[in-house]
């Protein structure tokens, strides 16, 4: 049997054997409309598990995504109440790498309450390497939970976020089914995390699942058009594709200035007098950009951190 082989089949077996945490609804299965996602999707079919496809539209995905992500049937899509724009705006500054306050408000929400399925894979990036396994569960109180896990006897491992299991056994499901409906715990079931990127193709291949097109156009991964995780040469080459996204974030980085002027929180940086000041920053074309500026954000990331909890607050009234 292949490594593939193996994989497919340990993945269903997993789908299939924790089926019966998911209460009633089944898996909530995110679905960003990338290669990953689509994998997931496949697998849940084939395994045969109840699931609903869950879908967060960010506003800045590119059309091809849309379009995409609109093909699959019995999508699930959800529409967040500010645009990536009005966020911007609300923020004081853009999403950077270090602070991407845009996933965490129109991506990586939803499920709460549910026995999520993920597409994240450890090969993706040293974070996803480190917060994630088998099974991950992030949020609520770190200690609860260990304490939880040591009694139910369970093989864990302590992240920055939570704990992370590596393979399902009864006391693992146990443990799932008392802390996943658990406030601000998000509990999720990750199939494909040790599968690699060929593996993917491969099994897509296989059977043969139309993906989104952005991938036979060059793109290595589907993210919203500028995401700065993209880097400066890949968002300027997505500007340059779709000039009118460039247009939108500028008009948006002048708006964000004049707001930011008007409720005082505006913090002269040297080089932002206008929205293409901005841009030329965030593309990583402002020799200044190093060190001084970088700090300053992150600076006032964290002062602005009580903006976000009052866009929370706001959705949920
Ligand atoms: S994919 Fe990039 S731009 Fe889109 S929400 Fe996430 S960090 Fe922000």
């Amino acid at each position: 049997m292949s490594e593939l082989n193996e994989k497919v089949q340990k993945a269903l077996k997993y789908l299939r054997g924790m089926e019966s945490t998911a209460g009633e609804k089944g898996y909530y299965v995110c679905y960003s409309g990338g290669k990953d996602s689509d994998t997931i999707r496949v697998l849940c079919e084939l395994a045969g598990v109840k699931h609903e496809l869950h879908h967060n539209h960010t506003t800045a995905d590119a059309p091809e995504t849309v379009y995409h992500v609109r093909s699959i049937p019995n999508i699930i899509i959800h529409y967040p109440k500010l645009t990536m724009w009005q966020l911007i705006v609300k923020k004081g500054f853009p999403p950077t790498r270090l602070t991407r306050y845009c996933c965490e408000y129109l991506k990586e929400h939803g499920g709460e309450g549910r026995f999520k399925v993920m597409g994240v894979r450890k090969a993706e990036s040293p974070r996803r390497n480190e917060r994630y396994d088998l099974i991950s569960v992030i949020g609520g109180k770190a200690q609860a939970l260990q304490v939880m896990a040591d009694n139910l006897d369970c093989a864990y491992r302590v992240t920055k976020e939570g704990l992370v299991m590596h393979k399902d056994d009864g006391a693992a499901r146990m443990f799932i089914e008392q802390c996943y409906r658990t406030e601000n715990v998000h509990t999720s079931l990750n199939p494909i995390v040790d599968w690699t990127d060929e593996e993917v193709w491969k099994f897509l291949k296989y059977y043969g699942v139309d993906v989104n097109p952005l991938y036979e156009q060059g793109a290595c991964r589907v993210g919203c058009i500028g995401c700065p995780l993209a880097g400066g040469k890949q968002m300027k080459r997505e500007f340059a594709r779709f000039p009118k996204y460039r247009q939108i974030y500028v008009q948006t980085f002048d708006r964000m200035i004049a707001a930011s002027k008007e409720n005082g929180k505006f913090r002269q940086t040297g080089t932002w007098q206008t929205g293409e000041d901005v841009m030329r920053w965030w593309c990583g074309d402002d020799p200044r950009q190093i060190t001084l500026y970088d700090y300053e954000l992150i600076e006032l990331s964290a002062v602005r951190e009580e903006d976000l909890a009052d866009i929370y607050k706001e959705d949920t009234e």
